[in-house]
């Protein structure tokens, strides 16, 4: 199967988790990772109609996008990895959509750096650390309501929605319900969650945005 192949594959199951949920399949947002592959097997799912990509490191991005952007113009970057303060003028730069706001420094380099621009800003979403994972980026559950407020009141930041990456060798479910009734409670309609594996589990809890990358490029190196 080519990556188009699965990609027309991941579209129709997308739409048939959302039609099982009573949602409309629009609702939800393939974003596809392309992380680790390089131009020449991007371009394919460019050119079979994917818009919006993902990619978890600013680096890597910035190597490959750039030229591709420049060949098709409405491309749309998400920026699903770690963001460190220190590359956030190249984020901005790039990113459409920042999955992983997780901490007052970053927050407040984002609202500096809005400040010194005109125009486009990229649309900010809170990664809530949903399992606790000591290794793992995010705000913990239980912080989430307080770091939310103060994005919005310290720093002037619009929030879009909420971002979880649970853990790996658990039943994702409890996790996206959790994060479904964070988003709730502080009025936020975007859910950044399911992947490869779970998409369809995510879209049933209120996924708006599903991140899938093997399930259409195959296995990373
Ligand atoms: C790599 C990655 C994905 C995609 O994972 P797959 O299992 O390959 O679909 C989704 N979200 C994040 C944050 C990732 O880093």
């Amino acid at each position: 199967m080519s990556a188009a192949d699965n990609l027309s594959f991941v579209r129709s199951e997308i739409a048939k988790a959302a039609r099982a949920a009573g949602r409309e399949p629009e609702s939800v947002t393939l974003v596809v990772v392309s992380k680790t592959f390089e131009a020449a097997d991007i371009r394919p799912v460019i050119a079979a109609g994917q818009r919006v990509f993902g990619e978890n490191r600013v680096q890597e991005a910035r190597g490959k996008w750039p030229a591709l952007k420049a060949e098709v113009p409405d491309i749309e970057l998400h920026l699903i990895g770690p963001l460190q303060t220190n590359k956030v003028k190249d984020a901005l730069d790039l990113f459409d959509v920042i999955h992983s706001l997780d901490r007052p420094s970053l927050a407040a380099e984002l609202a500096k750096e809005f400040a010194k621009r005109e125009g486009r800003r990229p649309r900010l979403l809170v990664q809530v650390n949903t399992g606790a994972e000591p290794q793992k980026a995010g705000v913990l559950p239980e912080e989430a309501d307080a770091f939310i407020a103060r994005c919005r009141g310290d720093h002037g930041l619009a929030i879009d929605g909420l971002m979880c990456i649970p853990p790996f060798d658990e039943n994702p479910a409890p996790h996206f319900a959790l994060l479904a009734k964070i988003a709730a409670r502080n009025g936020l309609d975007q859910l950044s969650m399911g992947m490869s594996a779970d998409f369809a589990t995510a879209i049933a809890f209120g996924a708006t945005y599903v991140r899938v990358g093997s399930a259409i490029f195959g296995h990373r190196a």
